[in-house]
């Protein structure tokens, strides 16, 4: 039975998503931002929370671990190397390991960049990942604590998966996101028609999460280091084989957009 995932707002511009799984009936919610909406979401599906997985240590994705973990007993997943800055840790995992959830599993893939200690949970059988803060819908998560090449590395990992896989990002982004996609690669035709289609969407408030792989590699400039048009607007177009510098250079731009 596939897993069935309910995403809902919390705190300003943040997501909350839980994963139930039909067969064994357990619950998880990815991050805690905010305890209430958490509280709402599981009592409108019926679910009982049994798990909080963690992708990493900020305050608005795991800032409602103790409350939660206090009221329904619930088992706390997080990155083993990060283990002391996330609340209430009970299982520690790490890089390429199966963690077992009802009746079924989540491959851990790690993402530092963001933070040292950020994770990725990838449902394989379900063709679903849960990414944090390291991928957003046309972006990628702020540089607190890793170098551009860790970021790039962690991003490749996320574009080895599948293209269809559908991508759950922790923020909603993805508007003003896509005005500074659009100032570094105008020429990217999927990009352009993207951006109207976003702006429809908000305009509605309708949300832009969640997004695909493949829908991430033709559009989001933060994975396009190798676009011709994306180099000749950043005045890289001889950077060669250099996509590290070509994606640090985005980023810089990003941060002073
Ligand atoms: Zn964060
Ligand atoms: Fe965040």
């Amino acid at each position: 039975m596939a897993l069935e995932v309910h995403m809902f707002p919390c705190l300003s511009d943040n997501y909350g998503f839980l994963v139930h799984d039909p067969a064994s009936g357990a619950t998880a919610v990815i991050d805690t931002p905010e305890v209430a909406p958490i509280n709402s979401a599981l009592a409108e599906k019926g679910w009982t929370l049994t798990h909080i997985l963690n992708t990493h240590h900020h305050f608005d994705h795991a800032g409602g671990n103790e409350a939660l973990k206090a009221q329904w007993g619930c088992t706390v997943v997080g990155a083993a190397n990060d283990a002391a800055r996330i609340p209430g840790i009970d299982v520690q995992v790490s890089d390429g390991e199966l963690f077992s959830f009802g009746s079924t599993q989540a491959q851990v893939i790690e993402t530092p960049g963001h933070t040292t200690g950020h994770i990725a949970y990838y449902f394989a059988d379900d063709g679903i990942a849960f990414v944090g803060d390291t991928l957003f819908a046309l972006g990628c998560g702020r540089l607190f604590e890793g170098s551009p090449a860790d970021m790039w590395s962690s991003l490749r990992k996320l574009m080895a998966l599948p293209d269809e896989t559908t991508v759950y990002c922790a923020h909603e982004y993805t508007q003003a996101n896509a005005a500074f996609a659009l100032s570094v690669e105008p020429g990217n035709a999927d990009l352009v028609a993207r951006s109207e289609e976003i702006d429809r969407l908000r305009a509605a408030g309708i949300p832009t999460v969640p997004t695909t792989i493949g829908l991430e590699k033709a559009t989001n400039p933060f994975l396009r280091p190798d676009s011709g048009n994306l180099r000749e607007t950043l005045g890289m177009a001889d950077a060669g084989q250099d996509d590290v510098a070509v994606f640090a250079e985005t980023r810089r731009r990003k941060d002073s957009f």
